[in-house]
């Protein structure tokens, strides 16, 4: 019988971070200014974000130090365990080999501690007392929350206002660790209140709840905001999955020809994949990396590859992403935290220059994956995490086909264990498969700024 997992020991967590961006062939597109169109420096970040953090936003040095006390933290989960589907690979009755990476071990159940806790470090370190923040249904929230509490800093989380009042216990998890959560819109910000009062029962979006947090940030001097996605830092603090996986990998003695993520804002797809990817561009290895989103937010299968906001508002600076438009509001489908009209700067850039690949897929044959893989593994997969389950089942069932060996990685991103009302919806046959919604993308389309 082959091993089945495996651990590296906490000594062997990794020293450093990642950084792509020093081994780009290309230089990335830099940031705009959103009214002047200009690119734009770091001093115009300094307002939202700890100095440290733009340092890395646009540094070119391939390795960047982790803080001894991060690890420290991250210790109490990582390194997380890389474990062979023995039993999955048996029901598809397939060739192939599929190595998943386990996220979900962490404290809020999935990978978005591992830049929560840098972040919340380096906010301290320059004196910040206060982050605020957005979330959705609330697993950024609750690993900000986390993160700060082991700082000693304030957490103010907006949480979408319907998610506020459907999903409780995002909220209780965020209560716990001493975050302070009002749901969006609220009467907190000005952004909140002019909502509110044009719309007093308005249920909220990503796009308002960011706006307040950012308002609310720039508004104050103790507090700093903080994003989970998207950024050129936050991809970079997810590199120790890859960098773990590629030891546990070794141990298992194989090395993956396909490596699989799903992709909202890209940030757990890039932690797995940049690593093995600096393989590919130094030439070593040919390996194919898949980025699996959702058919109702295909932002890399359909977007288009230009200038665009980060927020629906239009208040971050521009940047060049696969978009959809950031006026683009996606069906309300249980993967939240793959509802992003774009995707990460740098996971664009690759995308764009073919080094990685993407699909997308509905729902349902993601839930049917993840049931699937739960009978057969046992571990009950985020609504986000099944997007990359139904790819390296569909890599598994084409090596199967094709009478060849393959070796299969991919980031189980996180439990599902708060998210249970969507399998039962699942099993009901509730859930609608929502396709491309083509006019809708057409008209957010038409709202972007045109670059001169
Ligand atoms: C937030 C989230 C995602 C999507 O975010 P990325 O930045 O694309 O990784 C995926 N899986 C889980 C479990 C999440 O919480």
């Amino acid at each position: 019988m082959a091993t089945k997992k495996f651990f590296l020991n906490e000594s062997e967590l990794p020293t450093h971070w990642y950084n792509i961006a020093a081994d780009l062939k290309n230089p990335p597109s830099p940031p705009l200014h959103p009214a002047t169109h200009e690119p734009v420096g770091p001093e115009a970040l300094a307002p939202l974000f700890p100095m440290e953090l733009i340092k890395q936003e646009v540094s070119q040095e391939r390795f960047i130090a982790i803080p001894d006390e991060v690890r420290e933290i991250l210790k109490i989960w990582r390194p997380s365990p890389l474990i062979r589907a023995t039993a999955l690979e048996k029901a598809l009755d397939t060739p192939a080999h599929i190595y998943y990476k386990y996220e979900g071990v962490s404290p809020s159940g999935s990978h978005k501690p591992n830049t929560a806790v840098a972040q919340a470090y380096y906010n301290r370190e320059e004196g910040v007392k206060r982050i605020a923040t957005e979330t959705g249904a609330g697993q950024w929230g609750s690993s900000l929350a986390f993160a700060c509490n082991m700082f000693g800093i304030e957490a103010k989380v907006y949480m979408v206002r319907i998610s506020y009042d459907q999903k409780p216990y995002r909220r209780s998890m965020m209560e716990i660790w001493n975050g302070a959560v009002v749901p969006s819109p609220s009467e907190e910000t000005e952004s909140g209140r002019k909502i509110r009062a044009t719309d007093p029962d308005s249920t909220g979006s990503l796009g308002i709840a960011i706006s307040e947090a950012v308002e609310d940030a720039a508004m104050r001097e103790d507090t700093k905001y903080s994003l989970g996605s998207v950024l050129n830092h936050v991809l970079l603090h997810q590199t120790v999955i890859g960098q773990e996986a590629i030891k546990q990998m070794e141990m298992a003695g194989e090395y993956p020809d396909v490596v699989v993520g799903c992709a909202g804002g890209g940030s757990n797809a890039a932690g797995l994949m940049f690593p093995f990817l600096k393989e590919r561009l130094d030439g070593r290895q040919k390996t194919r990396f898949l980025a699996v989103e959702p058919a109702s937010c295909p932002s890399l299968t359909k977007g288009e590859y230009r200038y665009d906001f980060g927020d629906s508002v239009g208040l971050t600076p521009l940047m060049k992403m696969y978009t959809l438009g950031h006026n683009f509001v996606p069906a309300g489908i249980h993967a939240g935290g793959l509802r992003y009209h774009a995707m990460a700067p740098l996971l664009c850039q690759l995308y764009d220059e073919g080094f990685i690949e993407a699909a997308a897929y509905p729902q349902n044959p993601c839930f049917e994956a993840a049931v699937l893989f739960a009978q057969t593994e046992g571990i009950i997969a985020a609504p986000e995490a099944s997007h990359a389950i139904r790819g390296a089942i569909d890599e598994a069932l084409a090596a199967k086909e094709a009478g060849e060996p393959r070796v299969i990685l991919f980031n189980l991103s996180g439990h599902g264990l708060l998210d249970l009302q969507a399998y039962d919806d699942y099993r009901a046959g509730r859930l609608v498969d929502d396709h491309y919604p083509a006019e809708r993308v057409a008209e957010a389309m038409r709202e972007l700024p045109v670059i001169g």
